[in-house]
């Protein structure tokens, strides 16, 4: 192999393929190595996001195939349910294996890609810098590095939580699902963390159901005996696919460094309220898709999160940290009052003035003051 590049990606994970898919249709003069860890990726993901106006158009532009659309939506909380119609957009939902190789294969050709390289180190010499992995060093003029590198001491203090989740794509033996809706979070009574059920109906028969925590603790054993007890509810029934995750839901982020420019969750393009990140992954590629990177444009490539969203997040984040109990009346008031078209853009990163003012208007006041007051008074 040729131990030199223009750019080295490290992670062939979402973001890295979404990147590259779209840079290398402009860029064809620029030596790119991918560098993946994991000889077998044998990660079960089911990715999702919000389609319809003003938001990017995933399909069309990453040449994806989703694997099913819902226009209904579901909230509920004790005796409260909270449906939406949510048309003109879409919720949709895209098999993680399926969509990293398409993205993969529409790299084929047009760029080198290694398995089995675990990088264990970078050094900024002054002319190139020094990828060192398990196997041999690589040299490059750019890092793009999609390795997560939040460390456990990030999630000390408020507002920084995380999203862990068990879920079965489970066959039942009777019809328990309605296609038609997604329930999106079906709240339970905990008072220590956000517990929801979240419930992707691929048919009556078929469906993803997932336990979800938005917690400061994330203990898979303690999940997947709450996620055991909701799998009862469906009596007989056979797994087909199991999918589990630990997400951040923190504001802080790594910057451009010495022409290393982080990507996917370490530079902050998981939505801190959400924890997902395909859109924001989609939002950055746009935005730098045409342009070469170079010595003297690196700091476009940096992705900006929106700060007015960010404030927003960090007091939601500060009232799911300190009152987790309450975050389900908030959640409830904010889809019984607001537009849900404004919702959908806020969660995608594209609200417009209105918008913001609808989901103010909806959030119980008092909590939401206090969260603000906390924030800033520690
Ligand atoms: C089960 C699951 C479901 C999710 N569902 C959604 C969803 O519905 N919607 C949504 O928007 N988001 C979702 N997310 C969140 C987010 O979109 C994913 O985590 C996404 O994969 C993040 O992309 P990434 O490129 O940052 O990280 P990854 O996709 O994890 O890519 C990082 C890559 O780097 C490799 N790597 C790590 N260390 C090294 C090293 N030292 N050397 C070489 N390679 C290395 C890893 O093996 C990995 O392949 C989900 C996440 C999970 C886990």
């Amino acid at each position: 192999m040729n131990k030199s590049f223009d750019i080295v990606v490290i992670g062939a994970g979402l973001s890295s393929l979404m990147f590259l898919s779209r840079y290398i249709i402009k860029n064809k003069d620029q030596s790119i190595l991918l560098i993946e860890k994991k000889i077998k990726k044998n990660i079960n993901q089911t990715f999702c996001i919000w389609q319809g106006p003003d938001l990017i158009d995933i399909k069309k532009i990453y040449n994806l195939k989703a694997r099913h659309a819902w226009n209904k939506i579901r909230v509920s909380y004790a005796d409260e349910i909270v449906d939406k119609d949510i048309s003109p957009y879409s919720y949709e939902c895209f098999d993680g294996k399926e969509t990293l190789k398409n993205l993969l294969n529409q790299c084929k050709g047009k760029i080198t890609f290694k398995q089995g390289l675990d990088v264990k180190k970078i050094k900024n010499n002054k002319d190139l810098i020094e990828i060192i992995t398990n196997k041999d060093s690589i040299y490059t003029k750019y890092v793009i590095d999609s390795r997560n590198k939040i460390s456990k001491k990030q999630y000390k203090s408020a507002p920084s939580i995380r999203q862990a989740f068990i879920g079965n794509e489970i066959i039942a033996e009777n019809e328990k699902f309605n296609s038609d809706v997604l329930t999106l979070m079906e709240f339970s009574n905990n008072k220590k963390d956000i517990e929801f059920t979240y419930t992707l109906p691929f048919s009556n028969k078929n469906a993803l159901v997932e336990t979800t925590l938005f917690t400061k603790n994330p203990s898979f054993t303690h999940i997947q005996k709450l996620h055991n007890q909701l799998l009862t509810k469906y009596k007989k029934f056979r797994s087909i696919k199991k999918e589990w995750g630990v997400l951040p839901m923190i504001l802080s982020k790594d910057f451009i460094d010495n022409n290393n420019i982080p990507i996917g969750l370490s530079a902050g393009m998981a939505r801190p309220s959400t924890g997902y990140s395909m859109m924001r992954i989609a939002q950055w590629v746009k935005s730098i898709e045409n342009n070469k990177i170079e010595s003297s444009n690196i700091k476009q490539f940096e992705f900006k999160p929106n700060k007015l969203l960010e404030w927003f997040d960090s007091i939601f984040l500060t009232v799911c940290y300190l009152w987790p109990h309450k975050a389900p009346i908030v959640f409830m008031r904010l889809f019984r009052n607001a537009d849900i078209k404004s919702i959908i853009r806020f969660m995608s990163d594209v609200p417009t003035f209105r918008d913001i003012i609808s989901i103010i208007l909806s959030m119980p006041k008092i909590i939401m003051i206090h969260g603000l007051i906390k924030k800033y008074v520690k």
